[in-house]
């Protein structure tokens, strides 16, 4: 196709334009993340790769083909259609709707071949119906609800539901799994959470509970410690940590040596003194207090810079920390380069990422955003574009 349209005006085709602003994805990172996570458990556990929110924001398809590369057992996503754009890569990997599914999507669950999250009655009947419909059953997973107060059954109830599933002839329990509220921050109400879970499990009694075949999963990244000893888990549902970001610092996590995978970038629009004393950016919230240089920065909200770090947040130019100057504006960001010799017109900065022996992490970025590291990923919006690297390293 020409670059040129019938007005004569130029349409830049957009593989050809140099990138302003974008998002590296190391998927070999990725895929050595998750050996060493693997590595770190029991060998009979069950690795869940969760590739909900176009996997954190990475790329669902690219993430989740390197995973089955890399020897995930079961990906687990949000909803009907995150479900069928891995189905795309592949039939025979199994793959759990961790989401509820509204009774006009009961139909694709037969057709994409998926496992699906039950918490109340009205689903057991809808999917038996689903699963007599196409002829063969339906696996779920039964989530019980063990404090979080979001989806599954309340854990008292859970042996009734158990039983009903069992007896649905349409339906076939392939999982048992509850979540934890804040397995970070309050470890005794996670054991609490545990307790439950294992009481209810037991209530079925020895008959009502073959666990032959079946996967019992609790711990996501940050509960992922408790794993060892003796349990009857033999699961884990990992998001956060397979893309090398620790839940919270200080835990058996930390010797789990995973690597950033996604890194964050922008470049250089122009570069200008400013005098001190003027006001940078909307809302006039930064006075200079000297006369300084500033870089204006080719990305802002509209990139998926929060507002909230206004003021607050750095980047990395030629290997050095430029502090953020004023309101994040939606297509540029002011940083002062006062103390930064050379910077140019088209000079790389970094948002979130390593630049020579600096680096902003994630978690700190987070921290100037007032938010979490899963919020920060699924924050970058869809005008950056997501570049792959590819190659195993050693
Ligand atoms: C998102 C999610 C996970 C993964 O959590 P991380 O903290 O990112 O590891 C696990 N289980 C459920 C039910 C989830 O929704």
């Amino acid at each position: 196709m020409d670059a040129t349209n019938t007005q004569g005006a130029v349409t830049p085709r957009s593989e050809s334009v140099p990138l302003r602003c974008w998002a590296e994805i190391d998927l070999a990172a990725l895929e050595r993340n998750l050996r060493l996570i693997r590595a770190s458990l029991p060998a009979h556990i069950r690795y869940v790769a969760v590739v909900k929110a176009d996997a954190y924001g990475h790329g669902l398809q690219q993430v989740a083909g390197r995973l089955m590369h890399a020897g995930a057992d079961l990906f687990a996503v949000a909803n009907i259609t995150e479900a069928a754009q891995v189905r795309e890569l592949g039939p025979g990997w199994p793959i759990l709707v961790l989401g509820p599914l509204l009774p006009d999507e009961d139909r694709y669950v037969a057709e994409y071949d998926l496992a699906v999250t039950v918490s109340t009655e009205d689903e057991v009947s809808r999917f038996d119906a689903a699963g007599r419909a196409a002829g063969r059953p339906i696996p779920v997973h039964l989530k019980v609800d063990t404090g979080m107060g979001r989806l599954g059954v309340w854990h008292e109830e859970a042996p009734r539901m158990i039983r009903r599933i069992r007896g649905s002839a349409h339906l076939k329990l392939v999982g048992v799994f509850t979540h934890f509220a804040s397995p970070d921050t309050d470890p005794q109400f996670t054991e609490e959470q545990r307790r439950r879970f294992l009481a209810a499990l037991d209530a079925c009694g020895p008959a009502g509970l073959p666990m032959g075949g079946l996967l019992v999963h609790a711990d996501n990244s940050a509960g992922l410690e408790t794993m060892h000893g003796r349990s009857p888990f033999n699961a884990v549902r990992i998001g956060l940590l397979q893309f090398g970001i620790l839940p919270h610092p200080g835990s058996f996590l930390s010797q789990v040596r995973t690597e950033p995978v996604f890194s964050f970038h922008t470049r250089v629009g122009i570069v200008k003194r400013l005098p001190a004393g003027t006001t940078v950016s909307y809302g006039r919230t930064r006075t200079l207090g000297r006369a300084s240089d500033v870089a204006v920065l080719c990305a802002g909200y509209g990139d998926g810079i929060p507002r909230s770090v206004s003021n607050r947040a750095s980047v990395l130019i030629r290997g050095v920390r430029c502090p953020v100057l004023g309101r994040v504006t939606m297509d540029q960001t002011v940083v002062d380069t006062t103390d930064v010799p050379g910077v140019c017109c088209g000079d790389e900065a970094v948002i979130i990422g390593r630049q020579g022996s600096a680096e902003i992490s994630v978690g700190e970025f987070s921290g100037w955003a007032d938010t979490i590291p899963w919020e920060t990923l699924c924050s970058v919006t869809k005008r950056v574009p997501r570049v792959y690297r590819t190659v195993l390293g050693t």
